[in-house]
């Protein structure tokens, strides 16, 4: 039997396309163009998917975008030359190192050689530490967009018990962090937590970032929870699917994301704003 949907869905498309409009509207009064670099070693077919994506949004909000396409066998020094170009170049507001980076390359030595100024992925221990002291940064662009699609729905923050599944440098702890600087009472879950079901069951929000297709079942869904579903795992057979069990979800929570059209559109449409955040903050 199927479970009958009675959350809201909080239409991530929508919201993206809101996002992305403001943002069109503010670059056209700035007087310049932003622009947004966004770099790719190797040829992971996804991820080149995702930077013509982001090229894509980009050049329609009026941002400058420049990919620069690097082979697999790119050497560590030769990443950071680009990087040093970039953070030279003024004509350049917004640098994004598409990861996963080949083995070769040390990801975390590219991420500190970033100018904080142009990190639009909010990845550089600068604007790591300026977010976790809840002082102004760039803020990685997934979590950025979960706090909009909250607002969207309207769930009160403010006490509310919230839960985050997951503590990448990526989504978990920067998710974890803006919750808390909207005064929610935040859980960080992962691999290691204890009792995880009773855990996500005491929750008010329950944020899935954990890339495990389909974990979060719906007995782990408090009655009338928002849940914020930021997985996209892709099955053998094709499907794409979240971190939370969809339809048994839908049957418990109040509102939830759904996969695809929740979370992932909402990635682009911040970097952009990142990208607007950078350059109006750099030619101030
Ligand atoms: P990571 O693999 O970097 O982190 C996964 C986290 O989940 C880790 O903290 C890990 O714990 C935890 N975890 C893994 N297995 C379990 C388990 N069995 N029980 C409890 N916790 C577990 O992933 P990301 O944060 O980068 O991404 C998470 C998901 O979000 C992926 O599906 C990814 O595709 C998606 N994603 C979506 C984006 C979008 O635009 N919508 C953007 C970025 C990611 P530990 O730390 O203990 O190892």
């Amino acid at each position: 039997m199927t479970a009958r949907i009675i959350a809201r869905i909080i239409d991530g498309k929508l919201v993206a396309a809101d996002v992305r409009a403001a943002v069109a509207a503010e670059v056209a009064t700035l007087g310049f163009k932003p622009g947004l670099a966004v770099v790719l070693v190797g040829d992971d077919p996804a991820s080149a998917v995702y930077v013509r994506n982001k090229d894509r949004a980009a050049s329609a909000a009026g941002i400058s975008a420049r990919t620069i396409t690097m082979p697999a066998t790119t050497t560590q020094a030769e990443l950071l030359a680009v990087v040093a170009s970039l953070n030279a170049d003024p004509e350049i507001d917004g640098i994004l190192v598409q990861m996963p980076l080949p083995k070769q390359i040390n990801t975390r030595a590219i991420i500190d050689a970033l100018d904080p100024a142009k990190d639009v992925d909010g990845l550089h221990p600068i604007n790591v530490g300026r977010l976790a002291e809840g002082l102004p940064a760039l803020t990685p662009c997934t979590p950025r967009g979960v706090m909009k699609l909250l607002a969207h729905a309207g769930t009160e923050l403010r006490g509310a018990r919230a839960l985050v599944l997951g503590r990448s440098s990526l989504v978990g702890r920067p998710m974890a962090a803006l919750l808390t600087a909207a005064d929610a009472t935040v859980t960080v879950a992962h691999s290691r937590t204890r009792d995880l079901p009773g855990e996500c069951r005491r929750a008010e929000i329950l944020i899935a970032a954990v890339g495990r297709p389909e974990m979060v079942r719906g007995d782990w869904i408090a009655e009338g929870a928002t849940v914020i579903d930021v997985g996209i795992n892709r099955l053998d057979d094709g499907r794409l699917v979240g971190d939370a069990a969809y339809a048994e979800c839908a049957a418990k929570a109040a509102a939830i994301t759904p996969v695809p059209g929740g979370v992932g559109p909402m990635t682009i449409a911040c970097l952009l704003e990142n990208t607007v955040i950078a350059a109006k903050a750099r030619r101030r």
